[in-house]
Formats: structure tokens, C-alpha cells, sequence
């Protein structure tokens, strides 16, 4: 059985985000969300999707700080990011799963 606390740290999760963008609806962020994932998430386990959501906070965070400096680097190890092209940005380090992509504009 899966533990129900999770159900309240994920939940934390996604008001820590809807906080930050209140203007969203539900169903917009959660789309965004699935769009940072680049995932299928229905069979994705919530310890996971709790990762990722970890991930994503930091990744609107990076994006805050994209629109005051113009970089996006990794606050743990301060590695810029790959710039895919005009909008898209890839981690390049260890502490963020390759496959995500980080878009603006
Ligand atoms: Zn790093």
C-alpha cells in the first residue's frame, strides 16, 4: 500500500508552485508540470513524481533568476546549462535527470 503522507508533501509541493504563479489554473499547471516531465506520468510512482516536482520548484526558481541574469546555472554545483536553442535549456550536471528541459519565452 502506498504511504498517505505523501499525499500532503506532494500536495505542498504543487502550493509552493501554484503560490508563486497563482494566475495558473489547476489544470495549466499540472499540463506544465507534465511538460517538464517530457513523461507519460500515469504510471510514473508518486516518489517519483514527488522527485520531480522537487525539481521542477527548483527549475521555476533557475527561471526567476534566468530573467534577472540571462543564465541558467545549477545552484548545487553552479553548472550552466546547455542552451538547446533560443528557449531551451538542458541540465548539465549531476543533480538534475538529463532528460528535462527547461523552456522561456
Ligand atoms: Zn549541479
Amino acid at each position: 500500500m502506498r504511504d498517505p503522507k505523501r499525499i500532503k508533501r506532494i500536495l505542498k509541493l504543487i502550493e509552493k508552485i501554484w503560490t508563486k504563479y497563482p494566475d495558473l489554473r489547476l489544470g495549466q499547471l499540472l499540463q506544465n508540470f507534465a511538460g517538464f516531465t517530457r513523461k507519460d506520468n500515469w504510471n510514473v510512482e508518486d516518489d517519483t513524481t514527488e522527485s520531480f516536482l522537487k525539481g521542477y520548484v527548483d527549475m521555476l526558481t533557475m527561471q526567476e533568476h534566468f530573467k534577472k541574469t540571462g543564465e541558467f546555472v545549477c545552484f548545487k554545483c553552479k553548472i550552466p546549462f546547455k542552451k538547446l536553442d533560443k528557449h531551451t535549456f538542458q541540465p548539465d550536471c549531476k543533480h538534475y535527470n538529463k532528460d528535462l528541459r527547461l523552456s522561456v519565452g
